[in-house]
């Protein structure tokens, strides 16, 4: 039987990367679902867009009886759930959304995927997944050298983003014990990589260095996070829907270590190298590089270890955190079109004709 995946949040950073990958590396039917908040760029999407294996569906997670509709019309065998508010600063400005869409959301797509997979028959009964997708931020951080986030690590989230996710993860957990919901949970590090908005820090520092604006590192930039290429990200995600064991968690990152401040200076010396013609009265990128108050809050360090999803599901991330970040900026430079039209907001303008 064909796979049919429903990705909630396809139009986002991840979930469009992980729609490209169904849609260029598997005969999967892929329905992307996405409310289309600012976060949301159908122009992401359009090198598969065309395909005849491509769906979109314009709704909200929160609207239970929107979610009735697609599962009836689409039919999935599996749902891939991205779709969050992402950005730990609108969460501490704004946290209200991050409650309604990653907890009230979560709720009410785990409700609407019990009412499919209640009613479907065996053998899509048995088969069906509920797959979500979470970050390594609900584990807190870390203050030591030595230790690393297992699956087994206690949840001790930091900021609104992070407390939000910790709730949809247990959520998940609850439907699966309570309900036998056949759910997975993946708990991600820090991504990076292509179609990655601009309020990100890869991007935005990448972007604020080519127009000679200031580079604004939080604190003395000494916090560590754990880089994945989005990429990696991707697969590794499509084997554990394919393959990973029902009501089991994942952890997924790529040993990649960095200070916050050493990834501006890396971004920096790449720049050099592959944009020399600086804007005017810029010597070096790096002169750009600007302290600014902290984070409030803001956790000291992340780093998973993903053995166990290298163990039995054979994973391992294709690119080191050199030759991602290069491919990174060099996708920056050669994709001024997309970037340029999210500045502008005409992004925006595609989903006029969308739904
Ligand atoms: P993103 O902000 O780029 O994309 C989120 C997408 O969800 C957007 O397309 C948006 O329109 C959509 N969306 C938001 N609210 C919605 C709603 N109520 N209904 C339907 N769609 C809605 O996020 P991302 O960086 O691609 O992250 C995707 C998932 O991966 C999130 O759940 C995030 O917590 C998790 N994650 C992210 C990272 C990272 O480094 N970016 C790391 C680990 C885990």
């Amino acid at each position: 039987m064909t796979p049919r995946i429903l990705v909630t949040g396809g139009a986002g950073f991840i979930g469009s990367a992980v729609v490209r990958h169904l849609i260029e590396n598997t005969a999967s039917e892929v329905a992307n679902l996405d409310k289309l908040t600012y976060a949301g760029n159908l122009e992401s999407l359009a090198l598969v867009a065309g395909s005849s294996r491509y769906h979109f569906y314009q709704v909200d997670i929160c609207d239970g009886a929107a979610l009735d509709t697609v599962f009836a019309r689409f039919k999935p065998t599996a749902i891939m759930h991205l779709a969050a508010e992402s950005h730990v600063d609108r969460s501490i400005d704004a946290p209200a959304d991050f409650v309604q869409t990653n907890m009230v959301g979560t709720y009410t797509l785990l409700e609407a995927a019990r009412r499919y997979w209640s009613a479907l028959q065996e053998p899509e009964k048995g088969s069906f997944r509920f797959h979500h997708i979470s970050t390594d931020e609900v584990f807190g951080d870390l203050h030591g050298t030595d230790e690393l986030f297992t699956e087994e690590t206690a949840y001790a989230p930091s900021s609104p983003y992070s407390a939000s996710k910790a709730s949809s993860d247990h959520l998940v957990r609850a439907w699966q014990r309570t309900y036998g919901l056949p759910t997975l949970v993946t708990n991600c590090s820090n991504n990076y990589g292509p179609y990655h908005f601009p309020e990100k820090l890869v991007p935005h520092m990448i972007l604020n260095a080519l127009a000679g604006k200031a580079l604004p590192v939080y604190g003395d930039g000494s916090q560590i996070r754990d880089w994945l290429y989005v990429e990696d990200h991707a697969r590794a995600l499509v084997e554990v829907v394919a393959r990973g064991n029902i009501g089991e968690t994942y952890n997924i990152g790529g040993h990649n270590e960095k200070r916050n401040l050493e990834v501006v200076e890396i971004i920096c010396v790449l720049l050099e190298e592959l944009a020399p013609e600086k804007p005017a009265g810029v010597l070096y990128y790096r002169d750009l590089i600007t302290f600014v108050e902290d984070r409030p809050g803001h956790d000291v360090r992340y780093a998973i270890d993903s053995s166990k999803i290298q163990r039995e599901l054979g994973w391992v991330p294709e690119e080191s955190f050199d030759s991602g970040i290069r491919k990174t900026v060099q996708w920056y430079l050669d994709n001024r079109d997309w970037w340029e039209r999210v500045l502008t907001g005409e992004y925006r303008l595609a989903r006029l004709g969308s739904s």
